[in-house]
C-alpha cells in the first residue's frame, strides 16, 4: 500500500471515528423519573453511580448513616448537606431588592433537577467527615455519554493510523536535536557551576520539610487540613508528575532534602570540596564512616520495586494520615544516615528510595539530560575528575561516569561533575520526549508496569466510587484485615502477574508473527518502552485534578500550616469549590488519547533496529498495541464514563 492510500485511509477512518459517537445520539429516547433513596455514609454514597438518559429528572430522597455529608454536583447546580434520618439542606440563591445575589440554604426531603447536560458528573462531599473525606465521591453519567464515545473511537482511530503509518514505513527516524543550555544561557551556566548551587535548593527545602514534620506529627490529624498531607501528596506529587518528570527527569533529585543531612555529614562540608591530590579508594575525598561499596548482586532496581510496592498497599493510609507520612520522612531520613554512614554515594537513592524507582525509568523519556558535550574529550581526559572527583566538584555520589552517559535512568542531576570536570565538558541539553529508548533489564520493566497498575489502583481506589474498596484500603480504620489483605493480594497480582503475563504474552506472539531476529528479553524490553511515556500520561490524568478539586485546601493550610486556628492569609476557612470540574473528565481523556500516541509512537522508536522492515515492525508491535488500547479503554472508561 502506498502512503498515499495510507493516508486516505486514515482520514477516512477518522471521520467514522468522529461520525459514530454522534450518530449515537440520533438514538430516540423519552424521559423518565428516576425517583432513588440516596444514602451518605462514611466515605461513599449509595447508589455510587446513578446512570439516566439526559433529559431525565432525578429526585434523590437522601439520608445519612453517620455523621455529616456533602452533596456538591460538578456541573449541575446542586450543593446539599446531608445530616441523618433525611434532615437535608439545599443552597439556593436569592437576589435582594438592589439586585444583589445572596446564597441561603433551605431544609428540604428531596433534591430534584434534571439531566439536561449529557456526559460523566461526580458528587462529591464537601464536609470534612473524617481521613477519605477528599475521596469520598459518587457518579452521575447521564447518556448519551458523547465525549466518552469520542474518547474511545479516537484511541481506536489512534492506534489504526499509528499501525498502518508503520506499515508503510511512514515514519522518519527520530531526531537527535538537542540544545546546549549551559552555552545558549550563561547566567544558567554561573549558577549551576556555583559550588553553593545545590545546597540553597537543599537547605530551603530541608527547612520547609522540618516544618512539615512538625505539622504532620503536631498539627490538625485530619488530612486535609495538615499542610505536610497537602503539600506533599497533592501539590508536590502533582508537580514531579506533571512538571518536573516530563521537563526534568530526575531535577527532583537535585533538590530532594531528604538525603541531604547524610550527605554532608560524611562529606564533612556544606558546600566547599574536601579534595586529596592521591587517590583513596579510587576516590579523591575521604568520607566519614566505612566507605564499603554496595554489594553488587543488590546493586539492580528489586529493592526499589518492593519497597515501592510495600508502599503503596498502604497507599492510602499514608496520604491521609499526617503521622503516617512524618514516620515515613524520618525513617527515610535514619535510613540515609545510617546507609551514608556504611556505603559511599547516595546508596539509598539510588538502590533503595521507592520514589527514585520511577523517577529513573520515567526520567528517560524527559525533555532534558545531562551528557558530555564532546564524548572524544572524555576518551581522552585520563583523570576522569567526573567519576573519581576533582578540585572542582566531588566524585559522583551516583558513581556515574559521565562520559558514557547515555540514559537518564542513574543521574541525580546533583551537577557536580558539571563543577569537577576540568574540560567544561559537561552541559544540560534539551531534547525531544522520550529519547532514552532501551530499558536495560526485567528490573527496570517490571518497575515500569507496576507504575502504569499502580497509577491504575490508585485511580479505582481514590477517585472510584465504590465504597468497598476504600474500606478494604482503609484498614486501620475499617479494622478488617481480610478485606485488607484480599486488596493488597490483588494489587500485587496486577502488578507482577497479570499485565506482566499480558506483556510478555503480548512480546511473545509480536516476535514469532514478525519474525525479528532478537532475544525474546530484548524484544519484551523494547516493547515495554510504550508503558513509560504512556504512565507518565495516567499519572497526570490522576494526579491533576487531585490539584484542581482540592486547591482551596492549599490555600486553607497555608493560612494555618501547624493547624493552631492561625488565618494569616485569610484563606484558612475557604468554601470547598473545586476548579472547573467539569471539564476534568476532558482533560483526563485528553492526557490518556496523549499518552496512547506518545506511547506507540516512542514504543515503535525503541523497536527501532530490532525490527528492520516496516512490516516487521507492524506485526511486532500489534499484539503490544492492542494491549496498550485496552489499558487506555480502561481508563477511559473509570474516568469518562
Ligand atoms: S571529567 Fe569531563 S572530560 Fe573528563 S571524562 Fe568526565 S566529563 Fe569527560
Ligand atoms: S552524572 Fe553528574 S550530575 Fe549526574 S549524578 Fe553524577 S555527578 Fe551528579
Amino acid at each position: 500500500m502506498s502512503r498515499r492510500t495510507a493516508l486516505i485511509l486514515m482520514v477516512a477512518a477518522l471521520v467514522v471515528a468522529l461520525a459514530a459517537p454522534l450518530a449515537l445520539r440520533l438514538m430516540p429516547r423519552s424521559p423518565q423519573t428516576h425517583v432513588i433513596n440516596f444514602t451518605a455514609q462514611r466515605y461513599g454514597y449509595t447508589p455510587a453511580r446513578i446512570t439516566v438518559n439526559q433529559g431525565d429528572k432525578v429526585v434523590l430522597k437522601p439520608t445519612s448513616k453517620d455523621v455529616t455529608h456533602g452533596f456538591l454536583l460538578d456541573g449541575y447546580d446542586v450543593d446539599a448537606i446531608l445530616k441523618q434520618q433525611g434532615v437535608t439542606y439545599l443552597k439556593y440563591l436569592w437576589t435582594d431588592d438592589q439586585g444583589k445575589a445572596h446564597t441561603d440554604w433551605d431544609k428540604v426531603k428531596l433534591i430534584e433537577f434534571t439531566a439536561d447536560k449529557a456526559g460523566k458528573f461526580t458528587y462529591r462531599c464537601t464536609q470534612t467527615c473524617g481521613n477519605l473525606h477528599p475521596f469520598m465521591v459518587g457518579e452521575l453519567i447521564v447518556q448519551d455519554n458523547t465525549p466518552y464515545h469520542f474518547a474511545v473511537s479516537l484511541s481506536l482511530w489512534i492506534v489504526f493510523g499509528l499501525l498502518l503509518w508503520t506499515g508503510v514505513g511512514g515514519w522518519r527516524p527520530p531526531s537527535s536535536k538537542r540544545i546546549d543550555l549551559l552555552s545558549r544561557f550563561s547566567w544558567f551556566k554561573r549558577l549551576v557551576k556555583a559550588r553553593s548551587f545545590q545546597f540553597w535548593l537543599l537547605l530551603i527545602n530541608l527547612v520547609i520539610f522540618y516544618l512539615f514534620i512538625l505539622s504532620a506529627l503536631w498539627g490538625s490529624p485530619v488530612g486535609n487540613r495538615n499542610i505536610a498531607i497537602i503539600f506533599v501528596w497533592i501539590f508536590w506529587w502533582t508537580a514531579l508528575k506533571a512538571v518536573m518528570l516530563p521537563l526534568g527527569g530526575r531535577v527532583w533529585c537535585l533538590m530532594c532534602p531528604l538525603p541531604a543531612p547524610a550527605e554532608w555529614l560524611v562529606r564533612m562540608r556544606l558546600t566547599s570540596v574536601r579534595y586529596l591530590k592521591e587517590p583513596l579508594r579510587r576516590l579523591h575525598h575521604r568520607f566519614l564512616g566505612l566507605n564499603l561499596d554496595w554489594p553488587k548482586r543488590l546493586a539492580n532496581g528489586w529493592l526499589q520495586n518492593t519497597l515501592f510496592l510495600v508502599l503503596i498497599s498502604f497507599g492510602i493510609i499514608l496520604i491521609t494520615r499526617p503521622v503516617a507520612t512524618a514516620i515515613l520522612f524520618l525513617f527515610i531520613l535514619a535510613a540515609t544516615l545510617v546507609l551514608s554512614l556504611i556505603y559511599r554515594g547516595r546508596t539509598f537513592c539510588r538502590f533503595l528510595c521507592p520514589v527514585g524507582g520511577f523517577l529513573g525509568t520515567y526520567s528517560m523519556a524527559a525533555c532534558s539530560e545531562l551528557r558530555p558535550v564532546d564524548t572524544e574529550v572524555c576518551k581522552k581526559h585520563r583523570d576522569k575528575c567526573c567519576l573519581v572527583g576533582g578540585e572542582g566538584g566531588w566524585a559522583c555520589p551516583w558513581g556515574r561516569y559521565t562520559g558514557g552517559l547515555k540514559r537518564n535512568n542513574y543521574c541525580g542531576l546533583c551537577t557536580e561533575c558539571i563543577k569537577s570536570c576540568p574540560k567544561d565538558n559537561v552541559s544540560i541539553f534539551l531534547r525531544p520526549f522520550g529519547s532514552d529508548l532501551r530499558l536495560k533489564g526485567y528490573d527496570e520493566a517490571f518497575n515500569v508496569l507496576i507504575m502504569l497498575m499502580v497509577a491504575f489502583v490508585f485511580s479505582v481506589t481514590m477517585l472510584g466510587p465504590w465504597l468497598w474498596i476504600k474500606q478494604a484500603a482503609n484498614v486501620t480504620e475499617s479494622r478488617h484485615l481480610v478485606p485488607f489483605l484480599l486488596y493488597v493480594g490483588s494489587v500485587l497480582s496486577l502488578a507482577m502477574i497479570v499485565f506482566p503475563g499480558l506483556l510478555f504474552g503480548a512480546s511473545w506472539l509480536g516476535r514469532r508473527w514478525s519474525g525479528i531476529d532478537v532475544s525474546f528479553k530484548e524484544t519484551t524490553l523494547r516493547l515495554t518502552y510504550v508503558f513509560i511515556p504512556l504512565g507518565i500520561f495516567a499519572w497526570i490524568a490522576f494526579s491533576l485534578p487531585q490539584v484542581m478539586i482540592n486547591y482551596n485546601y492549599v490555600l486553607a493550610v497555608l493560612s494555618d500550616p501547624l493547624g493552631l486556628g492561625w488565618n494569616l492569609l485569610g484563606t484558612a476557612y475557604l468554601p470547598f469549590d473545586p476548579l472547573w470540574p467539569r471539564s476534568i473528565p476532558y482533560i483526563q481523556g485528553v492526557l490518556l488519547l496523549s499518552g496512547l500516541y506518545l506511547g506507540l509512537r516512542r514504543g515503535l522508536a525503541a523497536l527501532g533496529p530490532a525490527a528492520p522492515t516496516p512490516a516487521a515492525s507492524l506485526k511486532a508491535m500489534l499484539p503490544t498495541a492492542l494491549l496498550t488500547l485496552l489499558v487506555v479503554n480502561v481508563f477511559l472508561r473509570l474516568y469518562m464514563a
